[in-house]
């Protein structure tokens, strides 16, 4: 026993130089997503997946440690996209390759989409509906595919004819052969289905829990602003999701679903259309984020203009929805609303997401905040204290790009340095 603690001492010795195998970043400039600032010139020491030491001005690497020269560039925490769908992006063929591609299908095209989305710069996400998400998360995390850490809400929870019942459109012939869709596949109409439904997504494996309160504008269903759910129905999922650590993030378009899911108390609005002073009085009362998705109102107001590009049930929703995101976020930002990141990306095409901070910015939303929204607001949505921010202890989740993004947000677009978890997936070219 003596010997074996003698023995394991010295192997310590030997091993403690594997602080050599720090990684020592020196940035020109760092980001500080808890006041907002860009600050000068910083050195952050990268050890385990975590960052070890931030120290003001460039610190020489210590024997051994890997030294990165970024003095010429800003380094921010890696961005998070609370808003993504990494199993799928529309396309005008969207539609019929729902009955025409496998899961496997999806699965693979996700891979891609994954990687684009790290190499962009966002090294979190919560992907909020589709089943490819919770097993693309686990191939990521055992290293199997590149990507960013994904928070899944796997199948999105609505109701009969709503957005995300995934038998919408389909002919009586094909709907009567597989039968209405129930809380498994996501589809409720009571308060037992509702609390079904959330357990059913515990045991996906789900990581969040994702319902659609009002209409849609891509699903192929007339609405994109009914109400979907009535209050107990939110308040049962809520509740629920509550028991297992879930946070419940809330699709919402017309205004009485939104103002029945922020009473019903979801942890944030994705989209938020129709907003309201009502909705967004109870919203500061009540503490609820507003994830705006401008990138999306955007892109479907833009192919809405294309012939044949949506199915005709589609087309007028996108025209009349899309264009009023932008404005209706201006509206929330100034009245104090609190704001965090998101696109909808696989509405847009993955990998285009930092586009998101140039239309917030373009709403009136300063640029530090719309980089807090993406890091720091990010984090607390998702209900994390381990990253979205470059302190010591929190995850080595670390990008970087040449310029002051603060000054001009079009830096945003030139990421080129990226670390997830202290492992290096981009580097620039030098
Ligand atoms: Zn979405």
């Amino acid at each position: 026993m003596h010997c074996h603690l003698l023995l394991a001492a010295g192997l310590l010795a030997i091993a403690t130089p594997a602080a050599a195998a720090d990684t020592v970043l020196q940035c020109g400039h760092l980001f500080d997503s808890r006041t907002g600032k860009l600050l000068g010139p910083h050195t952050l020491t990268v050890r385990d997946g975590r960052i070890a030491e931030v120290t003001a001005g460039h610190a020489a690497a210590a024997a051994g440690a890997r030294g990165i020269d970024l003095s010429d560039r800003t380094c921010l925490p890696g961005f998070t996209d609370l808003h993504v769908h990494l199993g799928s992006q529309s396309s005008p063929q969207s539609y019929s390759e729902g009955f025409r591609l496998d899961p496997v299908d999806y699965a693979y095209r996700s891979v891609g989409y994954a990687g684009k989305t790290l190499s962009a710069g966002f090294t979190s996400v919560r992907d909020l509906g589709g089943e490819v998400a919770p097993h693309l998360r686990d191939a990521i995390n055992q290293g199997l595919v590149a990507g960013p850490r994904i928070f899944a809400a796997g199948k999105s929870i609505a109701t009969t004819g709503g957005h995300a019942d995934p038998t919408n459109g389909w002919n009586d012939a094909l709907s009567h052969l597989v039968g209405p869709p129930g809380p498994t596949e996501g589809v409720v109409n009571s308060i037992d289905d509702a609390r079904q439904a959330v357990r059913q997504r515990y045991k996906d494996g789900s990581d969040v829990i994702k319902i659609t309160a009002t209409g849609g504008v891509l699903s192929y269903a007339k609405s994109g602003d009914a109400p979907q759910f009535t209050t107990d129905e939110v308040r049962a999922i809520v509740d629920t999701a509550r028991d297992y650590g879930y946070r419940v993030a809330a699709h919402a378009h017309g205004e009485e679903g939104m103002y029945r899911a922020v009473d019903g108390g979801v942890t944030s609005i994705e989209h938020g259309t129709y907003m309201s002073e009502r909705v967004m009085a109870l919203m500061k009362k009540k503490g609820t984020w507003f994830v705006p998705t401008l990138y999306a109102g955007r892109f479907v107001a833009d192919k809405a203009k294309i012939d044949g590009y949506f199915p005709d049930i589609v087309r007028p929703k996108a025209a009349r929805i899309g264009a009023l995101i932008q404005d209706t976020a201006a509206k929330a930002y100034k009245t104090g609303v609190k704001i965090a990141f998101g696109t909808d990306m696989g509405v847009g095409p993955h990998g285009d997401n930092a586009r998101e901070f140039l239309y917030m910015v373009e709403a009136g939303i300063p640029a530090a905040y719309a980089l807090q929204a993406a890091t720091l607001h990010a984090a607390e949505v998702l209900g994390v204290d381990d990253q979205g921010v470059l302190e010591a202890g929190k995850r080595a989740d670390i990008i970087a790009l040449p310029g002051d993004p603060v000054a001009d947000i079009g830096n945003v677009l030139k990421v080129d340095f990226v670390m997830k978890d202290g492992a290096i997936h981009r580097e620039p070219v030098r």
